[in-house]
Order: structure tokens, then sequence, then C-alpha cells
């Protein structure tokens, strides 16, 4: 079953482990000790997956051009499940990649019947606004799915590479699925390749940051981008056994085929239809050229996406995060006293009474306290490990650990409040003209 995680049904995983096996996304753990400089979603495990990273880790510590890219469908409130996702933006951003954000309305129009009005005014009011405070330089590059025809048009050419019965076993649409809704699923990949065309910038590694219900956006990307392209590279083995790689044109004119053998010499021969590459083990450099050459002969020579997965937060209560209840989450827009007094309702994972705490220790591991100090505001990893600690072993009691936790959000909220008016003066010299 494919559509066992959906972007638009439920966010409660329970066992992230079955997504290594089930859908091929690898852990993420092996990768921490080489990310230069790795942010608290990395260094602290809550980025669990990826789906080729390498590339990603390659180019930030080669200097070379990669891009970021996500996308925020504007419904309900900018809250702190958003910030996870504008945090990594941001830090890809500040590690030299090019960072993209769509504000994706055709989505929300499609499948929460928003109109094009309220989407323009929560893309800004609540997402764009809380991104600019939090250090995002838009760069020209923040739109709305709905006045981008680059968008438009390079979702109608993915649309030519998938049929209905694909998208149906991706997302699990049915006949009842709204057209709206399968060609939004569309400018969703649209989104995700577009860093590799905008400005013909070219090819480059993009990464985009989301929480494992996208997957399936992810999955359907990285083969349309497969599909798009005019070569595919295949590792074989001769009569001898002895390996090859053999370049398949699939719609590539024979000019360019006989360009790619040429780039390889007395390595490569021209068959019809393919060119076989001999003694020559270097899959990046071959890809390399193809990709070159099909530039000039007219293809987008697309890399696949490459994709992180995060771990959800849970809900202050205990449970999921739900937009139809406000105590389960804390808005980037609440007034900061009400966020500090949600914090002290929350459910930790303290005893029963302060003389078994102490005797006991707390249970940080199913507490929301100590998860959105995880998340969010405890920067310090030394800081963390004490409360962990004293949590554990019961010198910390909940009273007082609440209190510093809703301490921490009330300047936290506040200043990011501060920051939001702030940006409302930069959005003109950004180019979003949208006034409320
Ligand atoms: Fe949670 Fe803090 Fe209580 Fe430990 S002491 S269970 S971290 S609220």
């Amino acid at each position: 079953m494919n559509n066992e995680i959906n972007p638009w049904g439920s966010t409660d995983i329970q066992d992230y482990s079955k997504l290594f096996q089930d859908f091929g996304i690898s852990p993420f753990e092996d990768l921490i000790p080489t990310v230069p400089k790795p942010n608290k979603y990395i260094r602290r495990n809550i980025i669990f997956g990826h789906r080729g990273y390498g590339k990603i880790i390659e180019a930030i510590q080669n200097n070379e051009p990669f891009a970021v890219m996500s996308g925020f469908m504007p419904s309900g409130h900018v809250h702190l499940g958003h910030k996870m996702v504008m945090d990594q933006i941001i830090w890809h951003q500040k590690m030299g990649g090019d960072a993209f954000v769509g504000i994706a309305d055709r989505e929300a129009y499609s499948v929460r019947g928003s109109s094009w009005e309220m989407c323009k005014e929560i893309g800004i009011n609540e997402y764009i606004l809380s991104l600019i405070a939090l250090g995002f330089k838009p760069d020209g590059h923040i739109y709305f799915q709905s006045e981008s025809d680059k968008i438009m048009n390079l979702a109608f050419e993915l649309g030519v590479k998938v049929n209905f019965s694909e998208m149906g076993s991706i997302y699990g649409f049915s006949g009842n699925t709204n057209i709206s809704h399968t060609i939004s699923a569309l400018c969703q990949s649209a989104d995700i390749l577009n860093p590799q065309v905008e400005d013909n910038s070219g090819p480059k590694p993009t990464v985009i940051p989301v929480g494992a219900d996208q997957d399936p956006h992810i999955r359907l990307t990285r083969g349309l981008a497969n599909k798009m392209n005019l070569f595919r590279i295949e590792k074989r083995a001769d009569k001898s056994n002895i390996p090859y790689y053999s370049v398949r044109g699939k719609s590539a004119p024979n000019e360019a085929l006989l360009a790619i053998k040429q780039r390889f010499d007395n390595n490569a021969q021209l068959f019809e239809g393919h060119v076989d590459i001999y003694e020559f083990d270097d899959y990046e450099k071959i890809a390399q050229v193809v990709r070159e050459v099909e530039l000039k002969y007219g293809g987008y020579a697309f890399m696949p996406p490459v994709s992180t997965y995060h771990r959800f937060m849970t809900g202050l209560q205990g449970g999921k995060m739900s937009s139809s209840s406000p105590e389960s989450y804390i808005a980037l827009t609440d007034n900061p006293k009400d966020a500090a007094k949600k914090i002290m309702r929350s459910k930790t994972g303290g005893r029963i009474s302060s003389t078994e705490q102490r005797e006991l220790g707390g249970v940080p591991e199913n507490c929301s306290i100590f998860e959105i100090m995880l998340f969010h505001l405890v920067e310090d990893d030394k800081e963390l490990k004490r409360i962990h600690q004293e949590c554990k072993n019961g010198e910390l009691l909940c009273g007082h650990c609440k209190k510093y936790a809703a301490e921490i959000m009330n300047q936290f909220l506040t200043s990011h409040q501060i920051e939001r008016e702030n940006a409302k003066s930069l959005l003109e010299e950004y180019g979003i003209s949208y006034k409320n």
C-alpha cells in the first residue's frame, strides 16, 4: 500500500523505522558526523530520514550550488510545526543554498476550499511574515503558486508523464477526487523542480525538508524528474560479467547520443538508441556529461530532488496537534502570555506527587514540555542535557520546569512578534504587494 502516508491525512506516524523498509527512506543518523555545523534538528535526531542528502552535504562542503525549497499551504495559523520547516530552510540558506518558498494556494483552494483572497491574506500575514521574521531572505524566490505561470507551465508538462492510476496509487486518489486536487499535486512537483529551472541556473541538488507525510510528493517528483530527462543511465555487465554503463536515449535525438559518445572518446561505442561506456567506472562524471549534453539539446537534465524527514511534535495535551484544537499547539501569532499559559497547562512526564517524582524521577520522553524545549526553546545542547538528567534523577520538578519553559516561550514570541511587525515594512522591498 503506497498511500499509508498521505499529505492530506493523518500525521500520527507510530513507527518511523517502518518508513525505512516500506518506502525506502534512508536513516539520517549515519550522515550526522559529516554535516558541517549541523543545526539542532540534525544534532538531536529530529531529522530521522532522508533521500539522497549526501549530495547536499557534498555541495555545502565544496561550496557548490545547491538549493532548498519548501511550500506552505495557507490554511490556519502558522505554528511551531511550520517553524521547524522554516528554520531548516533558513539554515540551508545560511549554508550557501538558494532558498525557495512556494505558498501552495492552489492546494488550499482545491483541497480546503479556501478562497483566493483568504489564501493571500493567510499566506502573507501568517506564513511570509514569520518566515522573514525568523531570518529568511526572499531574494525573489517566494511566490504564490497561482501567480506563477512558470509553475503552472511546468506542472502541465509534468502531467504528460503521469496518469490517473499512478496518481491514485501514490496519493490514494479515487474517482471522487476532484481534478484540481490532482493538478495541485502536480504544482507541488513543479515547485520542487523549479529551483533547477529558475533563472536558467540549471540542474542542482535541491533539498526539500518535510515531515514524513509529505513523502508522496517527493516520490512522485523523483519519478517525474527521471521521466522528464532525455537520457537514462544504467549500470550493466557484459557476457564476461565486466561492468559498463549504458546511456539510453529515451527521447534524445541521435546527435545528442553522438555528442555523448564523443565526450568519452575511445571508451564509448554508439549503438541505435544508446551509448555504452566501458572501463570508466565513474558514475558521477558520466552523469555530469550527460546533463551537459542534455541541456545543450533542450532537455531539463533534472537531478532527482533530495529530501529530509523530521519527526512531528506531539500536541501539548499529548496525542496529535490539531488545528481544530488551539490548546494542542502554539501559534507564532499567539499572545505570548496566552502561549505561556498553554505551556503551564500542558501534559508532562511527571509523577503524581512531588515526593514520588523526587524518588523516581520524571519521564522526559513522555513530556510535551521537554519536547518543546528539545525542538524549539533550548538551543544549547548542554543545557538540554542538564534538564534531561535533572528530570530523570528527580532533582527537577514539573512546576519549576514548566515555568522555565513558559518564560522562554514568552520571550521568544514577544521578540518574534516584534520581528513580524518589522517584516511588514520589508514586504514591498521583497516584491510582496498585499496589504491588510
Ligand atoms: Fe517534563 Fe520538566 Fe516535568 Fe521532567 S521535570 S517531566 S522535563 S516538565
